[in-house]
């Protein structure tokens, strides 16, 4: 159950560069280039990687389905290179596209909107720091307490 051995177009220095999983994978974060938003992962063996350096257009390696898959093509939701960079340590890669319709098969535009979990830890603002002083049934967050802070 492992991606096919290395036998691709990359870039050897690319290549080399690349901290692969046990698979042979490498995980793709996919972001629209323009608004930042965070669209998907997907994984990456060596083909995918150059395919999608070459081509123009994102492929990933399935891991369910064993096979090379390329965005858009059943979906028509395409995802046009834009950008492409290694991580500090060579185990992720930040593919920057141009997302056309939905990225994520559920229909929705991310894949990371329709599952939020509760953050209960969350940790205080840096402005509001004493609590004691806080005015009772003033409850804003965030901003106005930290705008208060950067003129006292
Ligand atoms: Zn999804």
């Amino acid at each position: 159950m492992s991606a096919p051995t290395p036998v691709s177009s990359l870039d050897p220095a690319v290549a080399a560069l690349l901290k692969r999983d046990s698979s042979g994978l490498v995980a793709a974060v996919v972001q629209q280039h323009d608004t930042g938003e965070v669209l998907m992962l997907g994984w990456m063996d060596d083909e995918a990687l150059a395919r999608t350096l070459t081509t123009g257009r994102v492929t990933f390696w399935s891991r369910s389905r064993q096979e090379y898959w390329r965005k858009g093509d059943t979906s028509g939701h395409v995802q046009h290179v834009r950008a492409v960079a290694l991580d500090c340590d060579g185990d992720a890669l930040l593919v920057q596209v141009d997302q056309v319709g939905a990225a994520c098969h559920t229909g929705d535009r991310t894949c990371f909107q329709a599952r939020p979990l509760a953050v209960t830890g969350m940790p205080r603002q840096p402005g509001s720091a004493q609590p004691s002083s806080a005015q009772p049934g003033s409850t804003q967050p965030g901003s106005v307490e930290h705008r208060e802070e950067a003129i006292r």
